[in-house]
């Protein structure tokens, strides 16, 4: 089978991180992160065939200038690497309603994705700026969008729809979206595969658990529930979002506290979660760490953090019925075994049984079920949301 080799780019509003990808089979020849845009320190670092390189941008550099380094001085100095491209693949944080599955961007697809934007202000503008250079870059190629909301089109309303008057839905687009639906997507895939039964009759829980995260019920395949919102501020606790907290909190702190609107957002995305439980940090790294020390804020953050995934776990055995199989995967999800450990004892009313060699073990990429013999089943898997991105975008454009 011929290379099928995708540049896979996702663009945040400060970074972006892009790969070039074999469609095929995954195998991912370059990777890397442009960081610190719009500031003097603005650089990239990059990893090709197992070496690590890094350098400085121009000052104030942004997605334009990243994307014209990536193209000249890391994709074109490797001989014969530019030609084996079928496509440009671009994650795209919000589709709205409008996107319900990967597709070939066109100007309308850009007017769609610009007129997403007020629901991912910071991210959508960004993949714009990416899909304009990346034109630029290989005018040859096709372009492909692939949106983190997609996989959560399938949602019924009973679980999209917030209790606000209706209108504010019908008229604004206000309702829960959810992301990280290719993650939660690729690892259904795959839970499908080890527990070899068709997608789509299989049941599955999957809980993204990076330095966002976010849980979300499958059923025959498709999504049915998630626990992220409007914006990804809502659900888990995380690094250093709030998620579910009583609305009313921001106007008792707005009108009695003295805090502007935009400080107590501030507070809510970025020193809330893991990082404002524990005073300590967003990294759970360093919350294990500090739970060994016996630190008791830690153990707090960290407890509060297992005690919400499960409740919301078990919340999703409503609209389920049947789980096949609890799936663990990000950056926590597939190497913090004491979490997932913690997880599956509060579930015992499910009759969730760790096998601890095996979960102590299933780690740094590992994939397998964690659970023992008789019990139902929970497994790590690994996802690999720029291989669905590469997969997508190689099959739009061969059709
Ligand atoms: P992102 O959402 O940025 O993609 P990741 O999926 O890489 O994040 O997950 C980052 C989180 O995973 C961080 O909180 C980090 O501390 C945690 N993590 C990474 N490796 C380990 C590990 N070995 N043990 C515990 N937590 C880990």
């Amino acid at each position: 089978m011929s290379n099928k080799l995708v540049l896979v780019l996702n663009c945040g509003s400060s970074s972006l991180k892009f790969a070039v990808i074999n469609a095929n089979n995954g195998d991912e020849i370059i990777s890397g992160l442009a960081e610190c845009f719009n500031l003097p320190d603005a650089r990239i670092k990059w990893n090709i065939s197992g070496a690590k390189e890094s350098t400085h941008l121009p000052a104030n550099s942004a997605h334009a200038a990243a994307i014209s380094f990536i193209v000249e001085d890391i994709i074109k100095k490797e001989p014969g690497l530019a030609e084996q491209f079928v496509a440009v693949g671009h994650r795209v944080v919000h589709g709205g309603e409008q996107f319900t599955k990967s597709v070939i961007i066109t100007p309308e697809v850009c007017k769609g994705i610009k007129e997403c934007a007020s629901l991912a202000p910071l991210h959508n503008p960004a993949a714009i700026m990416g899909i304009q250079a990346a034109r630029i870059a290989f005018p040859e190629l096709h372009q492909v969008a692939v949106f983190d909301t997609a996989f959560h089109q399938s949602m019924p309303a009973t679980s999209f729809l917030y209790s606000l008057p209706y209108h504010l839905y019908k008229e604004k687009g206000i309702r829960r979206y959810g992301m990280h639906g290719t993650s939660h997507l690729f690892v259904s895939r795959e839970a499908a595969k080890l527990l070899d039964k068709p997608l789509t009759e299989t049941n599955v829980i999957t809980a993204h658990l990076g330095n966002g995260g976010s849980v979300c019920a499958i059923k025959d395949g498709q999504c049915i529930d998630t626990s992220m919102g409007m914006t990804p501020l809502a659900g888990l606790v995380m690094g250093t979002r709030c998620g579910d907290i009583d609305p009313s909190i921001i106007e008792h702190l707005v009108t009695r506290e003295g805090y502007s609107i935009s400080g107590v957002m501030d507070m809510l995305q970025k020193q809330s979660g893991l990082l404002g439980i524990s005073g300590i940090s967003s990294d759970f790294r360093d919350i294990q760490s500090a739970c060994e020390k016996g630190n008791e804020q830690a153990i707090l953050a960290r407890d509060i953090f297992c005690y919400r995934l499960a409740k919301y776990i078990a919340g999703y055995a409503v609209p389920l019925g049947r789980i096949d199989a609890l799936v663990f995967t990000g950056g926590i999800g597939e190497n913090a075994s004491l979490v997932r450990e913690k997880v599956l004892n509060l579930l015992t009313i499910f009759g969730y049984q760790v096998d601890t060699d095996k979960n102590e073990t299933t780690i740094l990429g590992k994939q397998g079920v964690i659970t023992i013999e008789n019990s139902p089943i929970a497994m790590v898997i690994p996802t690999n949301e720029e291989w669905v991105i590469a997969q997508d975008s190689a099959a739009l454009v061969s059709a």
